[in-house]
């Protein structure tokens, strides 16, 4: 099956070849029959009216690039009069009264909202498998090879949003990333994902993680698409304190640019003991790659990035435990059926709303904010990300743009990690230090395992250089075709016992 990109639907459509009705509806029965449990809810009407007020703009004479072209969103962006869960319980019936920003700018680009894809419960997850809603299938593996084997996950948080773009159950995707849960999926399912540098896209109605890490950014299958995606996305907020108030970019308009004397970066810290011997030839040959684009190769260090992820499991819930506090049963969501005072209240609804990765991160984030262990943990941790960031300064007076592994393995199979937290927190290794300093960072598709696994090239650059790390990306896949491989078709009866709630 070859890749539908959005530039070509969005070329079909200038064409007059299809109309985003006959587009919109045929990714809907895609969804329909797929059986990733890549959706965690679709809402056929709205996307259809969505489609029809697009056809009929364009009639009119409007030539928005996006306008009509579908793409799948995040289980964690309220839309106003559909159901947000966020991957949780709590949230099952939760109604959204607004949109969040950055789909309200995409829906003013013209883009269709196709539905709501699965995800970690509150993002915190690296498989997928904490969603209440059910585990998603990685569409490179979906079906279990064997009792041995189960099949793969799409990686986490955004594993929905991954999974759908993989099996082209949409074009394109909307994800979150706090720790890597673009990147990481992206990884998984190969596809392209960017997440921009903090503060460039409004966090306004994205359920809030860790609120100084959160960002969202688009998950496509090429640098292109994320270029045009990332158009509609971005933009000042005055509802999000914390949004970059700074003029509007073409991400699209330095794609072409060329590489000649581009310096690239190689921390020696993220090829060490720990990567799949595998997938480090296959980063060295994509940067050989990029040496024949005109681009030299250094050595850099980074040498506080093995602190990277102490740090970040610490800031991460003590955020989390903060902003998950609004879930009282009050105010949103779920209420427990029945308790005895209000305290009791509280307890039976979180107790029962929330899942155990969940209430890990919310004992671990109170615990580390409370008197007396502030200091030992959340400041030391706040100290370490100050170095973190510092390493990249450092490193960044000696290249242009860093590349490495997005992860230190491909995907895994499900039910492998997700009794040991410490080695599912193991998958952000190489995209945490990132999300600590507030860089933009992206992966890409750069080759295949021999077990035909997709393995993402990780591509980090300074602040506020999204449009030279798509250019980069870009021109890599100028040159490569692996962006254009699609997964095998299922290969038999698919594991149907899956989309079930826990
Ligand atoms: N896997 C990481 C975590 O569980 C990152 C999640 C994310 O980026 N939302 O915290």
């Amino acid at each position: 099956m070859t890749i539908t990109t959005l530039a070509t639907l969005a070329a079909d459509l200038k064409d007059g070849k299809r109309s985003s009705v006959e587009i919109t509806q045929d990714y809907l029965e895609r969804i329909e029959h797929s059986q990733h449990n890549a959706f965690i809810s679709t809402n056929a009407d709205f996307a259809l009216a969505q489609a029809k007020a697009a056809d009929a703009k364009r009639a009119s004479g409007d030539t928005t690039q996006l306008l009509g072209v579908p793409v799948a969103q995040k289980d964690i962006f309220c839309i106003e009069g559909t159901q947000t869960t966020c991957g949780s319980k709590i949230l099952e019936n939760f109604i959204a009264p607004y949109t969040a920003t950055v789909v309200e700018n995409m829906h003013s680009h013209g883009v269709v909202s196709l539905g709501k894809t699965n995800m970690d419960e509150f993002a915190m997850g690296s498989s997928n498998e904490t969603s209440y809603y059910g585990s998603v299938t990685n569409p490179w593996r979906s079906v279990g090879r064997g009792s041995a084997q189960d099949p793969l996950v799409p990686g986490g948080s955004s594993g929905g949003s991954a999974a759908a773009v993989a099996a082209q159950l949409a074009p394109a995707a909307t994800g979150t990333d706090t720790g890597g849960s673009i990147r990481q999926p992206a990884a998984f399912c190969n596809l392209t994902g960017l997440k921009p540098s903090y503060g460039r896209c409004s966090r306004y109605g994205m359920i809030a993680f860790a609120s100084s890490l959160d960002q969202a950014g688009p998950m496509t299958h090429t640098a292109e698409d994320a270029a045009l995606l990332l158009n509609s996305m971005a933009g000042f907020d005055t509802k999000d304190a914390t949004s970059l108030d700074i003029p509007t970019e073409d991400f699209t308009a330095s794609l072409n640019h060329s590489l000649e004397g581009l310096k690239i970066g190689l921390p020696k810290e993220f090829f060490g003991a720990g990567l799949d011997s595998e997938m480090a030839a296959i980063i060295e040959t994509a940067v050989k790659q990029f040496e024949a684009l005109g681009a030299t190769v250094k050595e850099v260090s980074l040498p506080n990035s093995h602190l990277a992820l102490p740090s970040y499991y610490v800031i991460a819930p003590a955020e989390a435990s903060s902003n998950l506090s609004r879930f009282d049963g009050v105010r949103y969501g779920q209420r427990a059926a029945e308790y005895s005072d209000l305290v009791d209240m509280y307890t039976k609804t979180r107790s029962e709303g929330f899942g155990n990765e969940v209430k890990r991160r919310i004992m671990i984030g109170a615990y580390a904010l409370s008197s007396g262990y502030y200091d030992a943990y959340y400041s030391q941790a706040l100290k370490l990300r100050r170095l973190i960031s510092n390493d990249f300064d450092a490193a960044f007076a000696e290249c242009d743009v860093i590349m490495g592994p997005t992860t230190p393995s491909p995907a895994f199979a499900m039910n492998s990690k997700s009794d040991d937290p410490t080695e599912m927190y193991l998958n952000d290794i190489f995209t945490i230090p990132a999300n600590l300093a507030g860089l933009p960072a992206g992966s890409i598709p750069a080759g295949f395992t021999q077990a035909g696994l997709p393995t993402g090239l990780h591509l980090i650059t300074p602040y506020l250089q999204e449009a030279k790390l798509l250019n980069i990306a870009h021109k890599f896949q100028q040159e490569t075709d692996w962006h254009l491989q699609a997964p095998p078709p299922a290969d038999g009866a698919l594991n149907s016992n899956l989309g079930g709630k826990h």
